[in-house]
């Protein structure tokens, strides 16, 4: 990564809550910056930046532009999830409002490989119209999208989810596996054999966290179900 060096320490908030943002403060801190991850407070134990964090909305796009404007920030970065459109958007719109400089470091998308059997989908809803009956599928999605799957009585679905859902999740043949991804595609692969996985349903992050699933799916010639953004 290109050194964040500037002439004059800055004042920066970093819009957070991805490993990419993590690397970010921890480079900007040690450029001398003074640096404040904003983290909307999903994760029940998020990994800490390296500076100062803040945790929860802002309000809206007006709620951030006050925020930047009031604690006197030089610069935001908008290092969030791709997927993560609304703060994007808001990040937007409090930059062109607060008249404070925005910059985008969204990660690229993943690439389909040769060997990769991509199915690629616009929306959850598609996703789930695209198992086969009697599928046995491994969800690597987070709670806010499950919904859509729910009513496929005819498929049992494996559901990866980093904390423990709040309510009860209404599938009708369903395993919890609790935690995050693995780096390591060995790792991965022997998960979706222990589990009998015949489909992997993922969005299209990008980026090298979430990637090692996408690896054993192809060594394992699964179909994959992919989620891609507009
Ligand atoms: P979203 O739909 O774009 O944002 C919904 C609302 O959550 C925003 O309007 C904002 O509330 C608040 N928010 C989101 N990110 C924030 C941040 N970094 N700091 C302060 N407030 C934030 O976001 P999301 O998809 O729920 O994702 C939330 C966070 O999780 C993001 O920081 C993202 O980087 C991280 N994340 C998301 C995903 C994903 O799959 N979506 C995956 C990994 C990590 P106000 O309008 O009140 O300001």
């Amino acid at each position: 990564m290109p050194s964040e060096k500037r002439d004059a320490p800055q004042k920066i908030l970093i819009l957070g809550g991805t490993a990419e943002a993590l690397a970010l403060a921890e480079q900007l801190v040690a450029d001398g910056h003074q640096v404040t991850t904003s983290l909307a407070g999903r994760t029940v134990d998020p990994v800490m930046p390296v500076g100062a964090v803040r945790i929860g909305g802002f309000g809206g796009a007006e709620g951030l532009a006050s925020y930047l404007r009031e604690e006197g920030f030089d610069r935001m970065i908008d290092a969030t999830h791709p997927f993560a459109r609304r703060i994007s958007e808001n990040a937007i719109k409090a930059s062109a409002m607060s008249g404070i400089p925005l910059e985008q470091r969204l990660r690229p998308r993943w690439q389909k490989q040769p060997s990769d059997r991509w199915k690629a989908v616009r929306t959850l809803t598609a996703a789930a119209d695209a198992l086969p009956v009697g599928a046995t599928v491994f969800l690597a999605l987070g709670r806010q999208y499950l919904d859509a799957f729910a009513g496929r009585n005819d498929c049992r679905f494996v559901i990866r989810m980093v904390d423990p859902p709040e309510t009860p999740l209404v599938f009708a043949n369903h395993m919890l596996v609790l935690g995050k991804p693995a780096s390591d595609p060995e790792r991965e692969a022997d998960l979706l054999t222990a589990h009998g996985i015949t489909h992997l349903v993922c969005r299209n992050s990008g980026g090298p966290a979430g990637y090692a699933k996408i690896i054993a799916a192809r060594r394992l010639a699964l179909p994959v179900i992919i989620i891609e953004r507009d």
